[in-house]
């Protein structure tokens, strides 16, 4: 679990059953917002004076053959799925990491396979769960007229309207994977972003800036053995020891994001709190963007705080923008920021919390929007976050709230 959420002073967690969700929904629960927790990888899956409904009893998984589709409990992590999609030679574009749960999905999350495949919640074709309202609802892809605004809302802002128990998904054949992982100086960061900006959408660079930089990049195409777009990598990545092509049979065996970046020594577990921003193709501007982030860089308050990238594009580009609240379809990158510091540190918090809202200032221009992947109703920047997260569309999302969360028993919008 998310060692800040695993220490918050939490009222108690909830672990009904699929039956007795409903029943538990329509309770006087004393405080509300309930904190909703699935994977368990937000800070925001637990909080001070909150009770935590507790999804992992949900664990009914079921690949139907006719329809390619998997239908599945939101107790369930990513990994998970993909075992079980494995024996029928499928799977679905997870992200980097197969720990996250359907958080994940409902927040509008990618990874490495995205711009070839979308993102996850593009391949959703039924979702059933419970308003916040304690009224349940099933509603797949081929809604009503009446329908079609709450689906919409769903597909990227459920934690704010409903828990949702159970999602159904297309499936994709299962695709090997070529990943080149290795550690770069930071002044080749902005040619190599142009260089990936021009990359077929089978391959997607990810890049992770902490004590060093890591790139990590992959391919996904089959056509050739060796892949041609990871080889001309070669000079960035010089002799480092660590980026030879690795072959993954899937995303099971992707290795891991983001440890060549860390520290050499494995530290305690530390609390952070993540900002994401979504921008379009940084072309030029990668340049002096990366001067001043690595400025930044210098400037960060602990050692586990980082600037991090995934790359966007091609698939996601060509959803309609109106057909889901992750409106930033024009995106080619999500940079990240993780602002961490020690358990107990609270002036260390607030140090490391400013230099994220610090950086995510300096990143609003090329990168106007925000993904939601981690929920901050708990800091000040929460208003301003959902209207670069949903944009235009959020004063819809506010009357669907209104009606169908009235009390507010999940967290704010
Ligand atoms: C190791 C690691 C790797 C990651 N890699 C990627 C990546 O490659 N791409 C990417 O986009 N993101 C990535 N993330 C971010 C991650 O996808 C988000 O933090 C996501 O919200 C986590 O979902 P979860 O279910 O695991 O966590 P949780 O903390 O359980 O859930 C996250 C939020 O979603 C809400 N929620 C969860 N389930 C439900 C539900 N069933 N109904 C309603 N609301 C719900 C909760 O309110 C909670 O605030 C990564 C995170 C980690 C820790």
């Amino acid at each position: 679990m998310n060692p800040l959420a695993s220490d918050a002073k939490s009222l108690g967690c909830l672990t009904p059953s699929p039956e007795l969700l409903k029943q538990l929904m329509l309770q006087p629960l004393g405080s509300v917002p309930v904190r909703v927790c699935s994977g368990g990888n937000s800070s925001r899956c637990a909080g001070d004076g909150s009770w935590t409904v507790d999804l992992r009893r949900h664990r009914k998984v079921c690949y139907h053959e006719n329809s390619r589709e998997i239908e599945f409990g939101t107790g369930l992590t990513m990994a998970e799925l993909l075992q079980v999609l494995r024996a029928s030679d499928r799977s679905i574009p997870i992200g980097l990491s197969g720990l996250t749960g359907s958080g994940f999905i409902l927040t509008g999350g990618m990874g490495p396979l995205s711009r070839s495949q979308g993102l996850a919640l593009d391949s959703i074709t039924a979702i059933d769960g419970i308003w916040g309202s304690g009224e349940p609802f099933a509603l797949s892809e081929h809604q009503t007229a009446e329908d079609v605004c709450r689906w919409r809302a769903l597909m990227g802002a459920s934690p704010f309207l409903a828990i949702v128990t159970r999602l159904r998904l297309r499936t994709q054949r299962l695709q090997p994977l070529q990943v080149r992982h290795g550690l770069i100086p930071p002044s080749q960061l902005s040619e190599l972003i142009q260089i990936a900006e021009s990359w077929p959408e089978t391959c997607s660079l990810q890049w992770s800036w902490g004590k060093r930089l890591e790139i990590y990049a992959v391919d996904c195409s089959s056509d050739k053995p060796i892949s041609r777009k990871l080889k001309e990598l070669d000079p960035i990545l010089g002799r480092d020891q660590h980026a030879a092509i690795q072959h993954c049979k899937d995303q099971l065996e992707q290795p891991t994001f983001g440890s060549l970046a860390s520290q050499a020594v494995a530290s305690r577990p530390v609390h952070s709190e993540v900002l994401a921003r979504l921008g379009p193709a940084l072309k030029h501007e990668a340049g002096p963007l990366m001067e001043l982030l690595s400025c930044r860089m210098q400037e960060r308050p602990h050692g586990e705080c980082r600037i991090s990238a995934q790359q966007l594009g091609g698939a996601t580009m060509r959803i309609k923008r109106e057909s889901s609240s992750f409106v930033h379809r024009d995106s080619m990158w999500k940079p990240w920021i993780t602002a961490a510091w020690n358990p107990g540190d609270r002036s260390g918090r607030q140090q490391s919390l400013e230099w994220m809202n610090q950086v995510s200032a300096d990143l609003s221009t090329t990168c106007p929007g925000v993904h939601l992947a981690q929920l901050h109703d708990h800091l000040p920047g929460h208003q301003r976050e959902l209207v670069d997260a949903f944009g235009d569309w959020l004063p819809e999302l506010r009357q669907l709230k209104s009606a169908l969360d009235p009390e507010g028993r999940l967290p704010p919008l």
